[in-house]
């Protein structure tokens, strides 16, 4: 169940690489290459839905068991003091990428509010995979 025209199927299919923090059969998680923070992921199911309404229900207990676990390998890895679990649904609330995705934002005390104004500057290749470094370690 995939899109030939999503960004986020042709990451999962590989035709586009990306810096992978976590996959397995259910989701896949890679770094976002215009930060919000250090250690930005984005987490996507394998299977396309376009938003979290289009989740099935059933499958929901799953995914978040998933979510939780990446969110914790990134707090530990890459030892933030919090983060932020942001969903957007439909372009009205800043949905831009048709298939359904949580970021995951570090945070350090003192950043204040979270702002989700999107990043305009592209994150360096080598500071990414120094970050998956990190987090494989
Ligand atoms: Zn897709």
């Amino acid at each position: 169940m995939t899109d030939k025209d999503c960004l986020f199927c042709k990451i999962i299919d590989g035709q586009i690489p990306s810096h992978k923090v976590y996959e397995n059969d259910l989701v896949l998680a890679f770094l976002d290459i215009f930060p919000l923070s250090y250690g930005h992921t984005i987490v996507i199911p394998k299977k396309h839905y376009y938003n979290f309404l289009d989740m099935p229900e059933d499958d929901m207990g799953n995914y978040f068991k998933e979510l939780k676990k990446i969110s914790l390998l990134i707090k530990e890895k890459l030892k933030i003091d919090g983060f932020n679990i942001v969903q957007n649904n439909f372009p009205a609330a800043g949905q831009v990428i048709p298939h359904l995705h949580f970021h995951i934002i570090p945070r350090m005390k003192g950043d204040g509010p979270l702002r989700m104004i999107p990043g305009k500057v592209q994150a360096k290749e080598d500071d990414l995979r120094k970050i998956i470094k990190k987090i494989k370690d």
